[in-house]
């Protein structure tokens, strides 16, 4: 089969695709004796005779290897000590390595290679490759922990995405149970009622899977990855494992190829004139510090997403007074927040506005600034159930990149590892001024005094409450626009992106 050239050396150990199209360019590769330095040329490794500086660029072979790992072997070697390895169970000559960990009282599917690149794609926390495991949990979730579940819950690293979750009335296992047990929770009934999970996760933080049941009150008795990506476990016995047929393997290329393809095409041409730039940048502030300004022509500047998670609270508040949903009934509101399903997208009429806001399908962006709205939105977005719907959901977003998302609690709690944390700030008169300017001009009634008070009760709402209050990150960099412009504040946050990119090229 014909392959492309950078392919064929990168895979035959010459370095990165880039570094490789350099050595075709540079005149270094012959095909069957001829000098080749168009890039993407095609050539069959099997029947071609590739050299690099003369000498021959013997393909490697890769081998994928699927093993259903049992209870009590480790994923990898220096975990934990008095455990065997996987190693044990499976023999080749290839030199394998595991792609990701699966702890050693999990059991399940677990994916061996040699083929570097693609593990490390696999991997990445930025590609979110789903994962499915068989969860079985003491006791007997209901519905609402269900929906916790699956719209994210706080753990002490920050918020889950959302995950598929799915509760078995009996054992997903049927006969397989008693061939695969863990010792430890095996047999129902014996620590009395458990149920079994179906939960697929797009991220894998350290026993996440344990964590977010037990969080719950339902610790995990069994973990069994049955799904990577494209693979699926099937009816391979715990201790067993084969190779991937080609069809598996083209499928975990083609998934990895996918998550490749925009990169590539930002990493090709002119790389080195462009800057380096920031990728994920927070702002944070209080109410009328000019974070929307600022974020929504920043983002357009650099051709980013722009992101602002007050509509959200709003949108959460506006639908809780029009439905009648009493704003001080917690749970009440908590419910609707993880039911309503809220989209923010690019403006779809031309009145002014940032962003269209749907909720459920209908069109609310015309009432996320009404008084009724300002008033409530505060006491909502305190509440811990509203903040862990909303907040997963914009993790979720932050985690695609390419964004500046402005809010109260971007850089400490939603994105608390963005490239750049700007905090904003103004004095409380100058925030009123601004908020009085900009409801007279929409020719809503405005007085001052009012405005100033409202303000204050916010902010102190926002900065007093318990979950994520609004405060700046430690490594967040204040910016006072008391007395500046936008265009002043503008060029300040710029001025911090240029320095950003000169710090992480020195
Ligand atoms: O930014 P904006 O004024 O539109 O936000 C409205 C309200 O939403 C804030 O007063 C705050 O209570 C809440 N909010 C929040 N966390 C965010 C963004 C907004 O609690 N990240």
């Amino acid at each position: 089969m014909e392959e492309r050239l950078q392919k064929i050396l990168a895979q035959a150990g010459f370095g990165s695709r880039r570094t490789c199209e350099e050595l075709i360019a540079a005149g270094r590769v012959t095909v069957d004796g001829r000098v080749v330095t168009e890039q993407g040329t095609k050539v069959d490794p099997q029947a071609a005779e590739v050299r690099v500086d003369g000498r021959p660029a013997a393909s490697q072979r890769f081998r994928y290897v699927m093993l259903h790992k049992p209870v009590g072997y480790l994923s990898h070697l220096d975990e934990r000590a008095g455990y065997p390895s996987w190693q044990e169970l499976v023999k080749t000559p290839e030199r394998l390595f595991a792609v990701g960990r699966l702890d050693a009282d999990s059991e399940g599917l677990l994916l061996l290679t040699n083929d570097g690149e693609l593990a490390n794609l696999l991997i990445h926390p930025r590609y979110e490759h789903p994962k499915t495991y068989l969860v079985q949990v003491e006791g007997y979730p209901n519905p609402r922990k269900i929906r916790r579940w699956q719209h994210g819950v706080m753990l002490d690293d920050g918020p889950t995405a959302p995950a598929e979750v799915e509760m078995f009335r009996e054992s997903p296992l049927g006969e397989r149970e008693s061939g695969s047990g863990s010792g430890r929770g095996r047999g129902q009934g014996r620590r009395g009622v458990t149920r079994w999970l179906k939960i697929t996760i797009h991220e894998g933080r350290k026993r996440q899977l344990r964590r977010m049941v037990g969080l719950l009150g339902h610790p995990a008795l069994r973990v069994i990855r049955i799904a990577l990506g494209p693979l699926t476990l099937g009816d391979l016995r715990p201790g067993k494992w084969r190779d991937l047929t080609p069809g598996e393997v083209k499928a975990l290329q083609a998934l990895v190829q996918a998550d490749k393809t925009p990169r590539q095409v930002e990493d090709s041409g002119k790389k080195k004139a462009e800057p380096l730039m920031p990728s994920t940048i927070a702002i944070d502030g209080p109410a009328a510090s000019g974070k929307s300004t600022v974020g929504g022509r920043l983002a357009a500047e650099l051709g980013y997403l722009y992101f602002d998670t007050g509509v959200m609270y709003r949108a959460i508040t506006a639908v809780a007074l029009a439905r009648g949903v009493p704003i001080k009934d917690e749970d009440a509101v908590t419910v609707l927040a993880e039911q309503v399903v809220l989209e923010v997208k690019s403006p779809t009429v031309a009145d002014g506005r940032d962003v269209t806001v749907l909720a459920d399908g209908a069109d609310i962006t015309c009432d996320l600034r009404k008084p009724e709205v300002e008033r409530a939105v505060s006491p909502v977005s305190a509440y811990a159930g509203v903040r862990y719907a909303m907040v997963a959901q914009q993790r979720r977003i932050g985690q695609g990149g390419k964004v500046v998302m402005v809010g109260r609690d971007i850089g400490t709690v939603v994105m608390p590892g963005a490239d750049l944390k700007v905090y904003l700030d103004a004095s409380l008169a100058e925030r009123a001024q601004r908020r009085t300017l900009e409801r007279t001009a929409r020719g809503e009634p405005a007085d001052p005094d009012k405005v100033l008070a409202e303000m204050k009760r916010r902010d102190q709402i926002d900065s007093d409450r318990e979950h994520s209050p609004l405060s700046a990150a430690p490594d967040a960099i204040m910016v006072d626009s008391t007395h500046l412009t936008i265009d002043d504040v503008l060029q300040q946050v710029q001025g911090l992106i240029r320095r950003w990119g000169e710090q992480r090229r020195r």
